[in-house]
């Protein structure tokens, strides 16, 4: 407070005396002196000190000047006293982009050094690039005891902020490259990286899907009882597609292909298996997918049977139908059905005959 008070009582007579300065005497004009606002670097979010310095010091009283500073870039955190002038006063007006510096010592000081060090705070969008500190003044601004107009030479600087990530426009990106391999069924990353700031972008790419091979792979030699596996798989991983059965005589004459093998349903191979023992009487005549499948010790009269369809020979008695006489395929066919739906068709049978003999009896009565 003690402060504050002489700073004011001193501004109020520096006014009175350059009013009586004004009426009275004329004052004497000093072109000398160097004002230099210095110039430091920065990065964004950084706190920064600019000192004010003068050399050539004529000897100075008085400063009422302005301080112009881009607020957008800059924010005036305080002001710290130098070695030159020690009663004075700062006000920011960032709406104005100006700091006003007023001082109100009691008599000339003559020493060079810094006038005034102002500390700013970089704020995180700032530009790169020189953000421009100035003194503007105009005549009488400086003067001393004397009120004699002191015009000193001003030197601008300012604050130079860094480039980096966070206020990079990012105009120049190199070329995209494989950050992370696609898999056939995973994405993959892309990148390209600023020249200037080093900023990498990163971009997802799709997966690449299976690239299957032409070329079929035995998965499972064929037997005498068991047909074999094959697939074509993919060149870069371990999915495979188009999973075909085979016999022991197709892999032993290579003959693969004539349709004489078929794709196996998802996960049914014995669905499979069952089709080619039994096929239905809409398969094509000319198929030969039965040729291989009925049992050795279904004996099948070739009068009963059209050529197309005979059944020549079986490698897996499990499939077998359970009957005694000789039937065509399409009556086995049928009493399959039948069967997958009555398990047991004897005793259906016997419940129809209990039937039968009940109904008789209660005629007879
Ligand atoms: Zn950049
Ligand atoms: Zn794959």
């Amino acid at each position: 407070m003690r402060k504050k008070a002489f700073s004011v009582l001193c501004c109020a007579l520096f006014t009175v005396c350059l009013l009586l300065q004004k009426t009275s005497v004329s004052a004497a004009v000093i072109n000398e002196g160097i004002i230099t606002v210095a110039s430091v670097t920065g990065n964004t979010g950084d706190t920064v000190i600019v000192p004010i310095t003068i050399d050539e010091n004529p000897g100075i009283c008085g400063i009422t000047v302005s301080i112009s500073y881009d607020s957008s870039a800059l924010e005036f955190i305080e002001d710290m006293m130098g070695n030159v002038i020690y009663e004075y006063l700062t006000k920011a007006h960032p709406d104005r982009n100006i700091i006003r510096l007023v001082t109100v010592e009691a008599g000339n000081k003559y020493n060079n050094g810094t006038l005034l060090n102002l500390k700013f705070k970089i704020s995180d969008s700032a530009a790169a690039g020189l953000h421009k500190i100035d003194i503007l003044y105009n005549s009488g601004d400086f003067c001393n005891w004397k009120l004699d107009r002191i015009m000193p030479e001003i030197v601008a600087g300012g604050v130079d902020v860094n480039l980096s990530e966070s206020n990079c426009p990012h105009e120049s990106y190199g070329e995209w490259t494989v950050a992370s391999v696609a898999t056939c069924t995973e994405s993959g990353l892309e990148q390209h990286i600023c020249t200037a700031c080093g900023h990498v972008e990163l971009r997802e790419t799709q997966p690449l899907g299976h690239e299957f091979s032409n070329d079929y792979t035995i998965d499972k030699e064929a037997t005498e009882t068991e047909p074999g596996l094959m697939s074509r798989h993919c060149t870069r991983c371990k999915a495979v597609t188009d999973q075909l059965t085979f016999t022991l005589q197709q892999s032993e004459t290579g003959d693969f292909d004539n349709n004489l093998y078929e794709e196996v349903p998802e996960n049914e191979y014995i669905n499979n298996m069952h089709k080619e023992q039994y096929p239905d009487t809409g398969t094509s005549s000319g198929s030969n997918e039965a040729d291989s499948s009925s049992a050795e010790n279904t004996e099948t009269p070739e009068s009963d049977i059209p050529d197309e369809e005979n059944i020549t020979s079986g490698n897996d008695p499990v499939f077998v139908p359970d009957i005694d006489t000789p039937l065509q395929a399409e009556q086995i066919s049928v009493l399959q059905k039948i069967a997958e739906v009555f398990p047991d068709i004897n005793s259906i049978l016997n419940v129809l005959r209990y039937l039968i003999a009940a109904l008789f009896s209660v005629i007879l009565i």
